[in-house]
């Protein structure tokens, strides 16, 4: 759950907002062909994926809003080219497929999905597999470069560009997507399932129980439901994340590691891995650091307020990567967890392969990186 005001929160339209919260004194769909557990940006996506696909009546249940989780509070940066040469080749190929299917829910939904082009620029020192292995179209920019693409950096740095990568505001894409499903019940705790046959015949929730064809659990972390007897490692890491005031200073695109230029030339800057700060909220502290870094990266922006200032905990399994299989001993039941950095990226892609996997039974062939076998010991 996101911590603070959100940037996101605050630039959604009226009607945005109003569909995070759908039909939340309604009853789900009893018996639905799909039941997809989970309003993040994960759950939302694989429900569109298994309707367009035509997998019939496709029901997604949320415990809170949509979209409440981790997905609130991302900064929603679809930036595949940088995991060139540091994550596994199978990730940055999801990736790589995932922003192209951002782009088509830009193109295809009635009203897009607020995806907005944007070039990425790695300040040096880039990550040596980055350097050993750099995407195709990298751009290697000379200090004289960087100074004409980030007006009043601080210190003199050459830089990595690769054009065209994206961002979308997670909360907006979020209710662009719901938008087009029919059967969104929030408010709805899913708290146990039971099995028979090796097939889920019913999952018990706050609001009585659902008797599904099949169910997709796309809960952030592993799904915790009695009778689905899955133990995965996996534990939340905290992030903080915060917005300028408009600035007077265009920069190009996002700027790693320091800022992204978002709607209104508010800065976007945080972004941190806070694994030893276990306080429940934002922490000044943490915030005060992110200010700090953007005065020294940008001097002349020095006494610059933060309009919004927020944090969130990112899903996550030991090995950074997520996990996206069926559950195991269950024929009709799959589940996708621990997206950790880049669940925002990877949602559409992981939710085609969901989709494809329950629509013609069979594991697809690009689903067997993200699988149990092999990891932690199963
Ligand atoms: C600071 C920060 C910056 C980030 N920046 C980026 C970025 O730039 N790009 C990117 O791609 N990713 C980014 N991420 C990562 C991204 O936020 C996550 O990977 C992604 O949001 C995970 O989505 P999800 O749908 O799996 O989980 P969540 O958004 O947490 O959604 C899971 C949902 O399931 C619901 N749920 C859980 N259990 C149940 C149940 N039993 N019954 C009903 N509902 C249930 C929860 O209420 C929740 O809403 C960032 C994360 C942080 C913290």
């Amino acid at each position: 759950m996101a911590s603070g005001l959100t940037v996101w929160a605050d630039q959604l339209e009226v009607g945005e907002s109003s569909v995070l919260d759908l039909n939340t004194d309604g009853e789900p769909v009893p018996r639905p062909d799909i039941l997809v557990v989970g309003g993040g940006v994960l759950g939302v996506a694989t429900a569109l994926a298994c309707q367009r696909a035509g997998l019939g009546t496709v029901s997604l249940i949320e415990a809170r809003s949509l979209g409440s989780g981790a997905t609130a509070g991302a900064a929603g940066l679809l930036v595949p080219e940088a995991h060139q040469g540091s994550d596994p080749t199978a990730f940055v190929e999801l990736a790589r497929a995932s922003l192209e299917l951002w782009r088509g829910l830009e193109r295809e939904l009635p009203r897009g999905v607020g995806y907005k082009d944007m070039d990425w620029i790695g300040l040096a020192p880039q990550p040596e597999g980055f350097l050993a292995n750099p995407p195709k179209t990298v751009e290697w920019l000379s200090e004289e470069d960087v100074v004409e693409l980030v007006p009043g950096l601080g210190r003199r740095t050459t830089g990595a560009m690769v054009r065209h990568q994206g961002r979308v505001n997670p909360l907006r894409a979020v209710s662009r997507m719901a938008a087009q499903l029919p059967h969104v019940a929030t408010g709805v705790v899913a708290a146990g399932c039971q099995a028979k046959g090796g097939s889920i015949v019913t999952v018990f929730t706050s609001k009585g129980a659902i008797a599904p064809g099949a169910v997709i659990f796309a809960t952030g972390l592993p799904p915790d439901l009695t009778g689905l007897g899955l133990s995965i490692p996996a534990n939340l890491v905290k992030g903080h994340l915060a917005a300028t005031e408009p600035v007077a200073l265009t920069v190009a695109g996002s700027v790693a590691p320091l800022a992204t230029q978002i709607e209104g030339g508010r800065l976007l800057v945080g972004g941190t891995l806070d694994t030893s700060d276990t306080s429940s909220g934002v922490n000044a502290a943490v915030v005060e650091g992110v200010k700090r870094d953007l005065y020294t990266a940008f001097p002349r922006l020095a006494g610059v307020r933060l309009s919004h200032q927020w944090c969130c905990w990112r899903p996550h399994h030991p090995d950074d990567q997520p996990v996206i299989d069926r559950v195991p001993g269950l024929d009709n039941a799959w589940f996708t967890s621990g997206h950790y950095r880049t669940g925002i990226l990877m949602a559409p892609a992981t939710a085609r392969l969901l989709s494809e996997w329950a629509l013609a039974g069979r594991k697809p062939e690009r689903a067997s990186p993200w699988g149990l076998d092999g990891r932690w010991g199963s």
